[in-house]
């Protein structure tokens, strides 16, 4: 790297699940900070955000004990990484005082909920935001036990201001923008490293409010947008977005670079999946975003710019699979010309609290297919027979375990004769398909087989489109 760039770096859970995997981050941020500009952004260490969601179950449960001692497990799992991670006594002190004085506030907020005996969603929000701030202390006092001048900060404290929707908030980007400059400007320039908290923010009332499950990507492609970064690189287990699943296709290779948008519909299959609005800050500025492992850095990973070079790009960039889901077919007479049929069926649907992974009508109007979760297979059949069988819905047939598989390339818009290619090679294979859909945008063609089958469907696609090359 010849000339200093200003980067944000965002360390998943994976990558720090024990003292040496943090030294391990610490040290990789110390060199890189040698010649770069760095700041950094911290999830939960791994599973921890899992395991407050827990207690907070265990509280709605009235069950204390089971709180407390999840809590106790939470103390000592930090208290031993910290342990193990800092050398020098004196850093390790502060370090400690830091971590207890967390871990009393943790312990007041869930002897109060107890005591109220409930969870709102404000409280969740506060009880989950803990995880990232014991992980950003440790992580910046191991970065101080290197001789990097390091301050770790919560969302809160780094100035991302969000609207009131706790477990989906959105920051209210201008005034985040003028907080989080002003307070990490002058810490750049005095080359302290800021190591942020992701995943929460506050509200107007200065409430604690989170993203949603994986929100600390969306935190540091915010944090990028208001301090106009050079790049943004997603740190994780994995090597970048993969041509397929390498369980599934052997010679599965690291995709060199993607647009935005294909990095979009990626992010919701595979093995990184990345929270669906850390696009959003990068788009304006056009910051380029870099998934990349940890822990084989060597590797340049995947590039995610507004504009891939022409040299990278495919008609197909890749096959994806999502395994183990229910196909429901309704047909009916009396769904054919009638408004409202498909209406009526997703709000049943939707009251049941089933999402709705894909959907095709025929233009008979007769039938009407979904694809769901498998947990919601059971739940989603129960509500249409209850509320539409012998009604609207004449027949309802099920699938229980099918697959969608999804291609996804910028390049299938306009090029004719991709879909001959995809079902003529999975017909080679004698792999039947059962339901197909493509959106407009022709970005994603994706179509539905049996689980037993995906394998060799997406085994043929991978060779088809030469994905291996
Ligand atoms: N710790 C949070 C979670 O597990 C946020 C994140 O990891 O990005 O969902
Ligand atoms: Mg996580």
């Amino acid at each position: 790297m010849t000339s200093k760039l200003r980067l944000v770096l965002k360390f998943g859970g994976t990558s720090l699940s024990s003292a040496k995997q943090i030294k391990a981050v610490a040290k990789f941020v110390h060199n890189v900070s040698k010649k770069n500009q760095a700041t950094v952004v911290c999830s939960a260490i791994n599973d921890v955000t899992d395991q407050l969601i827990q207690i907070s179950e265990f509280i709605q449960k009235g069950n204390k004990a089971a709180a407390s001692s999840a809590l106790a497990k939470l103390k000592k799992q930090h208290q031993q990484i910290a342990k193990e991670s800092v050398s020098n006594s004196k850093i390790r002190k502060k370090l400690d005082e830091k971590l207890n004085a967390i871990l009393a506030e943790l312990e007041g907020l869930l002897n109060g909920m107890m005591l109220l005996g409930e969870v709102t969603p404000r409280s969740l929000d506060y009880l989950i935001s803990f995880g990232e701030r014991l992980s950003v202390g440790i992580v910046s006092h191991v970065l101080q036990d290197l001789k990097s001048k390091s301050v770790d900060l919560t969302g809160k404290d780094v100035g991302i201001v969000t609207d009131s929707n706790f477990g989906s908030s959105k920051p209210l980007m201008d005034t985040t923008r003028l907080r989080v400059s002003a307070n990490l400007e002058p810490m750049l320039s005095k080359k302290i490293i800021p190591v942020i908290g992701g995943f929460a923010g506050a509200d107007q009332h200065g409430h604690i409010t989170t993203f949603g499950r994986g929100g600390s990507d969306y935190t540091a492609t915010i944090i990028a947008s208001c301090i106009k970064a050079d790049e943004v690189w997603l740190m994780s287990d994995v090597d970048g977005l993969m041509t397929a699943d390498p369980k599934i296709v052997k010679n599965a290779k690291v995709i060199p670079e993607v647009s935005y948008v294909e990095a979009m519909e990626m992010a919701l299959f595979g093995a990184k999946q990345i929270h669906p609005r850390s696009f959003e800050p990068l788009l304006t500025k056009k910051i380029p975003l870099r998934i990349r492992s940890t822990f084989n850095v060597n590797n340049s990973g995947t590039l995610v710019t507004a504009t891939p070079d022409e040299s990278t790009n495919k008609t197909v960039k890749c096959v994806n699979v999502i395994r183990h889901n229910g196909l429901i077919d309704m047909r009916g007479g009396s769904m054919v010309g009638a408004p409202g049929t498909a209406a009526t069926i997703f709000s049943v649907l939707a009251k049941a609290g089933v999402n709705i992974m894909m959907i095709s009508q025929s233009p008979s109007e007769s039938s009407i297919s979904v694809v769901v979760k498998k947990n919601d297979l059971d739940k989603a059949v129960n509500t249409m027979e209850m509320n539409l069988l012998g009604k609207i819905i004449k027949k309802i047939d099920v699938t229980a375990d099918v697959a969608i598989i999804a291609l996804i390339g910028s390049g299938m818009r306009g090029t004719v004769g991709v879909a001959s290619k995809v079902f003529g090679a999975a017909a080679k294979k004698k792999v039947n398909v059962v339901m197909i859909a493509q959106g407009s945008s022709e970005l994603n063609l994706a179509f539905v087989v049996k689980d037993s089958d995906c394998a060799a469907a997406v085994q043929a696609l991978h060779e088809e489109f030469k994905l291996a090359e």
